[in-house]
């Protein structure tokens, strides 16, 4: 089968070793999938990375356990064992043996085909699309913000970093109801951020230290210096970020302002799938590219270009 490849140089392989499904697996053909920040960074080093890449996918089920065979599928990205004390605590996302695909001991799903742990795939409504499936995992990952902070209708959130995952973020924060200003820097970032009637302005215009909880989506460490300049006192700091390297932050300002800062990963994908079913998120709005497979080695750098929204490739 094809596979995207990387393993210090990426490369497209067409005849990678089809997997099989062991027990408790399915077999997916894939169908389409998203590039993901976190591909480009792996490429660029992160993690040590080697193998077949991508987690964003939606696919179908070829074989495996005969009551999801045909559905269409999503699939959530930690491989949990199933015994660990995460895992008996019902929090298989933090399994201390976990595996994730296409970032860390598992097959990613640039590939014709993938086997996953059937625990891990939800079926995909039918009037949920193929492009916006494969913003499940991403926007499942916008959800878990409301998991780790409670979010009032009186806040005020800012969201710095307004690509893919920030623009998620936004959309996802606005149905607390709370007010929700987007930190941009491209013209393209505050028309969209307009046409879901979320606020935009550049840092600059922005006065210090008046968000109630600023959530940090750039992955870099400006990224994070502009959300301890934004947030309040006693204010939280969500951070979606991860880095390459090791990124410098003034953590004296952290103590100072009495600041939370909390980690945020992985999310809910059923909810995720309601408010795509629902129409409650714009997904849609943030294709920016779509190649076949067999390109995908230059959709990856489209994808890696300043300010690109999403690429898709069609598997
Ligand atoms: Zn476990």
């Amino acid at each position: 089968m094809r596979a995207l490849v990387f393993d210090g140089t990426l490369r497209l392989e067409r005849s990678y070793p089809t997997p099989e499904a062991s027990a408790g697996e399915a077999l997916l053909k894939i169908r389409r999938a998203g590039i993901c920040n976190t591909d480009l960074e792996l490429i660029a080093g992160y993690l040590d990375f080697s193998g077949v890449l991508g987690h964003e996918f939606v696919a179908e089920v070829v074989s495996g356990d005969p009551s999801w065979i045909g559905a269409r599928v999503v699939g959530e990205i930690n491989v949990a064992d199933g015994t660990c004390d995460f895992c008996q605590k019902g929090i298989p996302s933090h399994c201390r043996n976990r595996t994730v695909v296409g970032i860390a001991g598992h097959q990613g799903a640039f590939s014709d085909y993938m086997a996953l742990n059937i625990a891990n795939l939800h079926r995909v409504p039918d009037r949920v699309t193929d492009d916006q499936a494969v913003f499940v995992e991403p926007l499942a990952a916008a959800f878990q913000i409301l998991e780790a902070q409670h979010i009032s209708p009186r806040n005020r959130v800012i969201v710095v970093g307004m690509g893919k995952l920030g623009m998620l973020c936004a959309q996802v924060i606005r149905l607390t109801g709370a007010e929700v200003i987007g930190v941009v820097r491209r013209e393209k970032q505050a028309r969209l951020l307009n046409q879901w009637h979320i606020q935009a302005e550049a840092k600059t215009e922005l006065s210090f230290a008046q968000a109630d909880v600023v959530v940090d989506c750039t992955g870099t460490q400006e990224g994070f210096a502009d959300a301890l300049d934004l947030v309040k006192p006693r204010g939280t700091i969500v951070l979606k970020s991860t880095y390459k390297g090791l990124p410098q932050a003034n953590l004296s300002r952290v103590a100072v302002g009495e600041i939370r800062v909390i980690g945020s990963r992985c999310g809910p994908f059923d909810a995720a799938l309601r408010a795509l079913e629902a129409g409650l998120v714009d997904v849609d709005s943030l294709v920016e590219a779509r190649y076949p497979f067999d390109q995908i080695v230059q959709a990856v750098q489209h994808a890696a270009q300043q300010g690109c929204l999403k690429v898709l490739v069609d598997i």
